[in-house]
């Protein structure tokens, strides 16, 4: 089939993310991908400034990744997790609690990012019925965040993001304090610490946890937070008896310049969420690790199992390249790339303060934000980045970046220069 035949049947009968059917937004044609760089149909490369979403850290066809998958596919692909288990998964396993923050000593391999979500949810809420406590089963998370797209992480990405009132009756009605004040360097505001200890002492008792994404909101608006405030949730849900989950699905794996968010605050969640760039991009899988303090909990209950089970759950495929990716960032060269990373994008983005519609910049680690007055126009911005040979996927009034960690200096310029671009027309 020639590409516009495909591309007339895509629009035809293929959903794309939060797309209309039939789809009105062309979408381009990959063909193939390889080091930091999309190719198209049409013989056009683009410099993927995205990272297929957070996810191909080692940009793509990775000769290490490639032979991991290899390998792993004449052993085998899959078999069922119940009553089966394999290498592939307990190296993983036990190679994630060795890297997460101390604490984390169970871990349940999910099949997406939401799906951990809501077994991290699961966890809570099962821990607390187990506990003889099963009035507590709300969440409460602060406005800005992005959790995942099925129902119970749905209930706690931002109202008005997560356009709640579409499902109003629908979604479980969690607890919501205002967005956390913006800055990484930003020393936390008291004011708002207050508010944060007033709503968790006031619902402790309905409370089953507090749900997070430490350090970085990502989907829902690219905001960056003081880790203090991680700091503040940690103490607070300790004296109050709630859990604490982070979801590390976006900035896990050494986005924001350590190797987890979580370690910027210098604390441990009772539960946390992986995801994204786990595989290093190449298939789905994701993670919820918990402590042995939440796991005792569910397994003292009526029902002493975590009532939780994937088809796919533990993909031997998946489980190989993650533990490949997780190989090539043993060796620790990641910091030196995302801190190059970060000063490239500071010094390339910096003049975007100069564009007359530029309400922000921001840059923590291998991650870069220009803000807008005004939402994006989708059409305009995506003729002018792909025209300087980058891809990039704003949304709302967000131009952003995070590149894989093996693009080069030039790479980021390239990609700063289409973002000032894409700021100065769009
Ligand atoms: C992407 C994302 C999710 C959802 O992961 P999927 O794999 O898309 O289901 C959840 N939380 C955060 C913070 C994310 O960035």
């Amino acid at each position: 089939m020639s590409p516009d035949e495909l591309l007339a049947l895509d629009a035809e009968h293929v959903w794309h993310p939060y797309g209309p059917m039939p789809g009105r937004v062309e979408s381009l044609l990959v063909t193939e991908a390889s080091g930091v760089r999309l190719k198209l149909a049409d013989g056009r490369e683009l410099v993927d400034g995205m990272s297929s979403w957070w996810a191909a850290i080692h940009g793509y066809r990775h000769p290490v990744l490639d032979a991991a998958l290899t390998a792993q596919a004449a052993k085998m692909s899959h078999v069922m997790f119940g009553g089966l288990t394999h290498e592939p998964a307990i190296t993983l396993a036990r190679t994630l609690v060795d890297l997460t923050p101390e604490g984390l000593a169970h871990v349940f391999l999910a099949d997406s990012g939401s799906v951990s979500v809501e077994v991290a949810i699961k966890m809570c809420l099962q821990y607390w019925q187990s506990v003889g406590r099963g009035a507590k089963r709300r969440l409460m998370t602060w406005r800005g965040g992005y959790h995942g797209d099925t129902f119970h992480p749905m209930s706690v990405c931002d109202p008005d993001g997560g356009m709640h009132s579409l499902w109003r009756g629908t979604l479980p009605e969690q607890l919501f304090v205002p967005e956390p004040p913006a800055g990484f360097d930003t020393e936390p505001d008291q004011a708002y610490l207050d508010v944060l200890a007033a709503a968790i002492e006031n619902h402790a008792d309905e409370l089953a946890a507090v749900i997070v994404e430490p350090v970085v909101q990502g989907a829902g608006g690219m905001r960056f937070h003081h880790p203090g405030y991680l700091r503040a949730l940690r103490e607070l849900t300790e004296v109050h008896g709630v859990l604490l989950i982070f979801d590390e699905i976006a900035t896990g794996f050494g986005r924001t310049g350590r190797l987890f968010a979580a370690e910027h605050a210098g604390v441990t969640p009772d539960v946390l969420c992986l995801g994204k760039a786990l595989t290093g991009g190449y298939l789905t899988m994701a993670a919820a690790l918990c402590t042995a303090e939440v796991a005792a909990g569910i397994s003292r209950g009526e029902v002493p199992v975590l009532a939780h089970g994937p088809t796919f759950m533990g993909n031997p495929l998946s489980a190989a390249v993650a533990n490949a990716s997780l190989g090539l960032l043993a060796n620790g060269g990641w910091a030196a790339d995302v801190a190059r990373i970060e000063r490239g994008l500071l010094a390339a983005l910096e003049p975007a303060r100069d564009l007359g519609s530029v309400v922000d910049v921001r840059v923590l680690g291998a991650i870069g934000v220009i803000q807008l007055d005004h939402p994006v126009d989708m059409a305009t911005a995506t003729r002018v980045v792909t025209e300087h040979g980058v891809w990039l996927r704003p949304f709302r009034d967000l131009i952003y970046t995070m590149p894989p960690y093996i693009s080069t200096d030039e790479d980021v310029s390239v990609i700063a220069e289409a973002m000032l671009a894409a700021a100065a027309k769009a």
